[in-house]
């Protein structure tokens, strides 16, 4: 029978069903960070448990890191005492730790793929909602919490509910100026914040067969935006061309076979969809949220909903929170920060893209600008390639590796109500570090330009932008 992807890795990695009806899921890798798992090592201590498979296992550390100085002992002793827990639990159970001085640490959903860990058919979990991201290469990732990261390391196994598959096609070109993180929030937008529960999401079409690794990774991290579980992309030539040659892919004819297995475990043509969604890639123009959830977004150059013309209790709120009036342009609204960083649009080519808008340009005078690269290797890469130059004499601040001001949970905080140009995944009140700092998401190139006009600005009306 045709099936889907996400079915056939489901049924692969099934142990057997439970009598409430859930699946017990075999997980094939487990990314775990410093601050999901202090707590999951304590629980596993407390029963005298073990790690069940430390080779199926890898940590690095991100959410805490400081960026600007990287020197140990941290100055937040609380860091500091999260990661030490980290290097010890790793040490105890025989776990690889990419830490600070391995040259390959970053944001856990940057380094899985980068170093080929993350591959087609795989079932990966992470304790952090973002997980999703790995489903770009043809994975089921799911993100899960705290108690079920010690389930994860006691058992290599997950208790789960199977999930219905929305099948979501972009076709058509996309315009100049648009990019990835436009299409996902237009997705966001269209099917709601809440409109993917009980789903996993399989994005398709032409649009997104021609996209990059990089793009599709902006896509499937921002499935858990849209509510659902799970996204993902079928593995094809795109998906095999980016991992040969990965520290942790298959070699030789080892990745020949690989890539004959990875293939078979795409959706079959005729496969069935509980639901199924075709978005015409392009009406899509750059688009910016204005709320306090990334449905909450309009194109650059449209005007802010009133209560009349939706849900009146959540734009009402999201109004007053932000400062803004119904009818307002969001072209114009003059930021404080701009953050090209996150797990979302940290990669090599979003800064390129980034880069490319900042390029010859000064960071206006009343804007605080920095650039957090997703991982030391994206970091070395952008420098061998001079990156690092254009953004600093453009008056960026370069950083080192981590989440940053994704979630501010390290130094890299907003100030009271202070409004964030954002290439990150969230907006919700408080995200970024202050309970009334203000959020608005966009491509790196939008926030690029952001910074460089002191305000929102159609990236399109700046040169070099493809
Ligand atoms: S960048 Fe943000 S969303 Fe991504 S892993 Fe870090 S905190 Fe989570």
């Amino acid at each position: 029978m045709a099936r889907t992807l996400f079915h056939k890795v489901w049924d692969l990695h099934t142990v057997r069903a439970l009598p409430n009806g859930q699946t017990q899921l075999f997980i094939g890798l487990h990314m775990i960070h410093e601050v999901t798992t202090p707590q999951a090592f304590d629980m596993l201590r407390a029963r005298g448990w073990t790690v069940r498979f430390p080779e199926r296992t890898i940590a690095t550390v991100d959410h805490i890191v400081p960026t600007r100085d990287q020197r140990r002992p941290f100055l937040d002793v609380m860091a500091e005492d999260m990661l030490a827990a980290l290097e010890r639990n790793c040490r105890d159970a025989g776990i690889t730790l990419l830490d600070l001085s391995s040259g390959a640490q970053g944001i856990v959903h940057v380094i899985g793929p980068e170093m080929g860990l993350t591959q087609p058919g795989m079932t990966i979990a992470c304790g952090d909602s973002h997980t999703s991201t790995h489903g770009a290469f043809g994975a089921v990732a799911l993100g899960i919490g705290t108690s079920q990261v010690r389930d994860v390391l006691a058992s290599q196994c997950l208790a789960l509910d199977p999930l219905k598959v929305r099948r979501i096609r972009i076709t058509g070109q996309l315009a100049r100026g648009v990019y990835a993180k436009d299409v996902i929030l237009e997705i966001i937008r269209r099917l709601g914040v809440n409109g993917g529960a009980g789903y996993a999401y399989e994005y398709g079409g032409d649009t997104v067969e021609r996209m990059t690794m990089d793009e599709r990774m902006t896509i499937c991290n921002m499935s858990i935006e849209g509510g659902a579980r799970v996204g993902y992309v079928n593995p094809d030539q795109v998906t095999f061309d980016y991992l040969r040659g990965r520290r942790f892919a298959p070699e030789g004819d080892a990745f020949d076979r690989a890539c004959a297995w990875w293939s078979s475990m795409a959706s079959d043509p005729d496969a069935s969809y509980d639901s199924d969604v075709i978005i015409a890639a392009d009406a899509i123009r750059p688009t910016v949220t204005w709320g306090i959830n990334p449905g909450q977004s309009v194109y650059v150059d449209e005007r802010l909903p009133g209560p009349a013309s939706g849900d009146s209790g959540s734009i009402a709120e999201a109004l007053a929170f932000m400062g803004f009036s119904a009818g307002d342009a969001i072209t114009g609204t003059r930021i404080d920060v701009a953050f090209v960083g996150s797990c979302t649009n940290a990669r090599l080519s979003d800064l390129r893209e980034a880069a490319r808008v900042v390029r010859g340009r000064r960071v206006a005078p009343h804007v605080k600008a920095l650039v957090v690269p997703g991982s030391q290797a994206v970091r070395a890469a952008a420098e061998r390639e001079g990156l690092d130059r254009v953004f600093t004499d453009a008056g960026f601040e370069w950083r080192g590796a981590g989440c940053s001001m994704c979630l501010a949970m390290n130094p890299d905080k907003l100030e009271g109500r202070e409004i964030c140009a954002s290439s990150s995944n969230r907006n919700f009140k408080g995200r970024q570090g202050s309970p009334s700092g203000r959020t608005l998401l966009m491509s790196p190139a939008m926030v690029a330009a952001a910074a460089v006009s002191g305000h929102i600005v159609d990236v399109r009306e700046l040169t070099d932008v493809h």
